[in-house]
């Protein structure tokens, strides 16, 4: 038997710069995606550890020289904070693959580097950032100031822990804001060692606070309504964001929200097959299909319908599902229980609607040691009727629909019939239909002939249920930010 396992990690709340235990002693465990067993005792935040986190937050504001420091001073100190991390990268890249169930070389090679560079991308960004001048007349003078806002709660989702995590935590630090950040419940690993490089880094006691815990009615919930949090960034689930609304009405705090996504992968008759399908296969199965955006509807010409089909399903089957840590693994397990039971609850779904089987729907064959891991085979059905529930909900596990369609009109109302609207992706050779069909289709990322190609200048966020706000470059900026205006009379 192989042995995955190698200690029971104790996650530990980290606030005012240092480590402490939840105040009641509550704990609670983490299991490992693919064999089930246990790898994390995890201190659950109590509603009086989130008030010391939020209170130690506020003090680092208010009275700690964070926030007045010359920005030079503080994007290094967050440059320090993603070279620590790189230091780290194999330990930390371990960490995620464990806790997340992905694949090791995905964690080292890609999300770990992009966690780092979310840090230093910001704290570059931010030293190369002014204001503006307004001269009336003669007489005033207007200029602008952008000054932090104050405490951030950042709330992340469990399928790309660190690297979301650092996405918000790179402009709420460069801005020169405090942070409480809190995982999600089932990937507390690689954040809960975000405080410790912080505090390694130099970043004063009290900016970066990991508190550890559930969402509602809990250390999520808490954070939400605290009076000394002063903005929510948060990435989740559509359903959430709605109750993280009216939970943050009330105080007035400022919400962004990257939401759910349900994105259309079109695929026209003119599009570079030789491209299009290796890309559709990791827009559809990376990381499990655990991304907001994935390819989830592969919207395909009628005409190549058959071509595709077969080439799609052939690379589907291709895919090595097995141990997160084998270097030669694809795809890992579904990240809990709870997920695991929702994605296949999909596949009884996709049966009673008529849906056509083509790739997949059961547990594939692996060694006995991952007997109880949570997993899936890569996933193909294709659906005539768009509306259909397999088309419309955010399944975010390894399952694909393939719906084809005659007209290019009718790519686009297939397109836009949906409540997300996140990312899409287009494959054509034709250059105005790619222009068309990027400008009319309701989403915040169009893909052409690509995917998940991000420039962290360019602004990133969801229309309709998928989000409010943008993130990247000055859009993050604009939230972690409060712009003034300076009036002089010059007389
Ligand atoms: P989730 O909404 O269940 O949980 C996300 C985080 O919110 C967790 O830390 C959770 O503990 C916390 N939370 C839950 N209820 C809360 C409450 N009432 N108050 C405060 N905090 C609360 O989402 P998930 O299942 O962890 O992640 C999957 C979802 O995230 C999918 O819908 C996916 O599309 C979305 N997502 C979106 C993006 C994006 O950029 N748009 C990126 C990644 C994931």
């Amino acid at each position: 038997m192989k042995q995955t396992l190698t200690k029971v990690r104790e996650i530990k709340l980290f606030i005012n710069g240092e480590y402490v235990e939840s105040s009641e002693n509550k704990t609670f465990t983490v299991k490992n995606p693919a064999t089930q067993e246990v790898i994390a005792t995890v201190h659950e935040a109590t509603k009086a550890d989130v008030d010391r986190a939020c209170r130690a937050a506020r003090a680092a504001f208010e009275s700690g020289p964070w926030r007045m420091m010359p920005v030079s001073e503080r994007s290094a100190k967050i440059r320090r904070m993603a070279e620590i991390m790189m230091e780290r990268r194999e330990e930390i890249a371990r960490m995620e693959a464990l806790d997340v169930g992905k694949p090791y070389p995905i964690a080292y090679e890609r999300e770990i580097p992009r966690a780092a560079y979310n840090l230093t991308f910001f704290a570059d960004f931010m030293e190369q950032q002014g204001g503006e001048t307004f001269p009336m007349d003669e007489e005033y003078l207007n200029y602008t100031r952008y000054e932090p806002v104050g405490v951030a709660a950042l709330i992340t989702p469990w399928n790309l822990p660190l690297m979301l995590t650092t996405w918000k935590l790179g402009p709420c630090l460069a801005a020169g804001n405090t942070a409480v950040i809190k995982p999600a419940e089932h990937t507390p690993m690689t954040v809960s060692l975000l405080g410790e490089i912080a505090k390694e880094a130099g970043i004063p006691d009290g900016v970066v606070n990991v508190i550890q815990g559930f969402g509602a009615n809990s250390a999520g919930a808490y954070m939400t309504t605290h009076p000394d949090v002063d903005m929510v960034s948060f990435t989740g689930e559509t359903t959430t964001g709605k109750t993280i609304m009216k939970s943050a009405a009330d105080s007035l705090k400022r919400v962004s929200f990257e939401l759910g996504g349900k994105a259309a992968n079109i695929v026209f008759e003119d599009a570079n097959l030789e491209k299009a399908v290796p890309t559709s296969i990791t827009a559809a199965f990376m990381n499990s299909g655990q991304v907001c955006l994935a390819g989830s509807r592969i919207l395909v010409q009628r005409s190549i319908l058959d071509a595709f089909v077969e080439k799609f399903k052939e690379a589907a089957n291709a895919l090595k599902v097995g141990d997160p840590q084998d270097s030669k693994t694809n795809m890992g397990p579904l990240v809990s229980d709870e997920h695991y039971q929702k994605v296949s609850s999909y596949l009884e779904i996709a049966k009673e609607e008529g849906a056509t089987l083509v790739a997949g729907g059961k547990r594939p064959e692996l060694p006995g040691y991952l007997k109880d891991g949570y997993y899936l085979e890569p996933t193909i059905y294709v659906q005539e009727n768009p509306q259909a529930r397999i088309c419309q909900e955010e399944i975010f596990g390894p399952v694909v629909t393939i719906i084809p369609f005659d007209t290019e009109e009718e790519a686009l109302e297939i397109a836009n019939d949906t409540e997300y609207g996140l990312n899409a992706v287009v494959w054509t050779d034709n250059l105005q239909r790619a222009h068309r069909i990027s400008h009319h289709v309701r989403a915040g990322t169009i893909w052409v002939n690509c995917w998940f190609v991000r420039d962290l200048r360019a602004p990133f966020g969801g229309m309709k249920k998928s989000g409010i706000g943008r993130e990247g470059g000055k859009f993050s900026l604009e939230f972690f930010t409060e712009s003034k205006n300076i009036c002089i009379a010059l007389k």
